[in-house]
């Protein structure tokens, strides 16, 4: 219609969009969405797409929540600002900061508020190396994050992240970040049996290590499962070996929550699907649902003790630490999260039922693993099924696709050739059946066009 043609204009015209080839935007321009309802965005040209990727990983509870718009407007009129800063503070964030140590495992008793998962992960940074020069030990200052990791686009979540394109540009990061592999076993690991191939990732932790010497290393920060890095699923005996490592060194872990937490893996947080027991969880995204910007480090005792006792100031922190009305949706979001018992909904009945119907796509001629956990899943592209080779990356089969999904009415993402689904925790089975529909449509779609241009180099080209 001419009012989206009117958005469109505008948007090209003075919208420099996050994470955008605005090259490649095309004569069409971004799609307007207007509204949401549950698990579905509307456009504004009134087509309806089911929400594979819940927002950005976050809208846990689904769109259109009143409760929470009530509790916003309630909050706007009573207190609509003020900061924890110099001894003040005020009901929303104690109240919030009460039950999120409350839903946290029982060593983790306190929370730094933040604005977004970046400052979280900023936040988490700079607690570790501070945490160890209180303790009198100045020199553990390196901090050990994955490759293709990504917690954030500051300067230090760009430096704590490891893809590659980020790393390269905006100038050097932060000093004292070094990475060591991903678990990902479809893409790196294939050759070994997926618990040899875990504990491969584990002894390289432990190598560079060595390497750097113990008495340099602060912390190891990673996702329970990597979500931006392509839905990484690891195999069950990385979290165990890489437990045992950092015990051995008195290594702190830190476990980025800002996907995995509030039910995503079907636990409140993804640390306790693997048993970890961090010393920090960086939280952001459905800590709110996305509805408003709030994020947070949670803190263990040992941590937490240790800053207060030896440290006195830690001179840190935001304009919007615990913003009342943000906390105060938050806070109602994990009420009725829990109230309504989503979060073992997804353990007990949404999980497993995603992961039979999800796994089925495996048969797929394009499709070399189909893998999920809880409601996180991903589908690995291949060229060639039986040895598994992959396409030539130029084809950008991964784009072609997400792009033929969203004409399915799937809102699904791609990191070059894995697929991969995050949807909203309410999605009930029948809206699984058709995320599920709607992909293999999608499939269907891509492998035709593939076969029919016999592999040219157009094929990505597709809008
Ligand atoms: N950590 C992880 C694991 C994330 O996925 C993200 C966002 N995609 C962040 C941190 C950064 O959060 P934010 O965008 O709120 O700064």
């Amino acid at each position: 219609s001419s009012t989206t043609r009117e958005w469109q204009a505008l948007d090209r015209a003075h919208y420099l969009h996050p994470f955008t080839d605005h090259q490649a935007l095309g004569e069409e321009g971004s799609r307007v969405i207007t509204r949401a309802e549950g698990v579905y965005i509307h456009d504004s040209e009134g087509r309806r797409l089911l929400d594979g990727m819940a927002g950005l990983w976050c809208v846990n509870l689904g769109y259109g929540r009143r409760e929470l718009a009530e509790v916003a407007a309630e909050q706007l009129r009573e207190l609509p600002y003020y900061n924890s800063f110099f001894k003040t503070t005020h009901p929303p964030a104690v109240r919030l900061a009460e039950k999120l140590c409350a839903l946290a495992p029982d060593h983790v008793n306190r929370v730094f508020f933040t604005g977004s998962g970046s400052e979280a992960n900023d936040t988490a940074l700079r607690m570790v190396r501070h945490y160890w020069a209180l303790k009198g030990k100045p020199r553990k200052q390196v901090v050990i994050a994955r490759d293709n990791a990504y917690h954030g686009s500051t300067v230090a979540g760009m430096s704590l992240g490891g893809m590659a394109p980020m790393q390269g540009q905006g100038g050097p990061g932060v000093p004292g970040i070094v990475h060591v592999p991903q678990p990902y076993w479809f893409g790196e690991g294939r050759e070994r049996t997926p618990a040899a191939f875990g504990r491969e990732c584990a002894a390289a932790l432990e190598a560079k290590i060595l390497e750097l010497g113990e008495e340099n290393v602060a912390a190891f920060i990673a996702e329970p499962v990597q979500g931006a890095g392509g839905a990484i699923i690891p195999p069950d005996s990385y979290w165990p070996e890489v437990r045992a490592v950092l015990a051995r060194y008195d290594i702190l872990l830190v476990v980025d929550e800002v996907i995995c937490g509030f039910g995503r893996l079907g636990e409140w947080f993804g640390s306790q699907h693997y048993g970890l027991q961090p010393d920090l969880m960086p939280i952001a995204k459905g800590l709110s649902s996305g509805y408003l910007p709030i994020g947070g480090v949670l803190v263990s005792d040992r941590v937490a003790e240790t800053l207060i006792e030896a440290g006195g100031e830690f001179f840190h922190g935001f304009t919007y630490s615990g913003h009342p009305v943000c906390a105060a949706v938050a806070l109602k979001n994990l009420e009725l999260l829990e109230a309504e018992g989503v979060v073992e909904r997804v353990r007990d009945d949404l999980g497993p039922y995603l992961a039979e119907r999800w796994t089925r796509l495996a048969t797929h001629p394009l499709v070399g693993e189909a893998r999920s956990l809880g409601l996180i899943g991903a589908l690995e592209l291949v060229a060639d099924k039986a040895s598994g080779r992959r396409f030539d990356k130029a084809l950008a089969v991964g784009n072609l696709c997400r792009d033929l999904s969203l004409e399915a009415g799937l809102v699904m993402r791609s990191v070059g050739d894995t697929l991969i689904i995050s949807p909203p925790l309410v999605i009930t089975r029948d809206q699984i059946d058709e995320l599920v529909t709607r992909a293999r449509r999608a499939l269907d779609e891509a492998a035709r066009r593939l076969t029919a241009v016999d592999h040219g180099p157009s094929v990505g080209r597709v809008s």
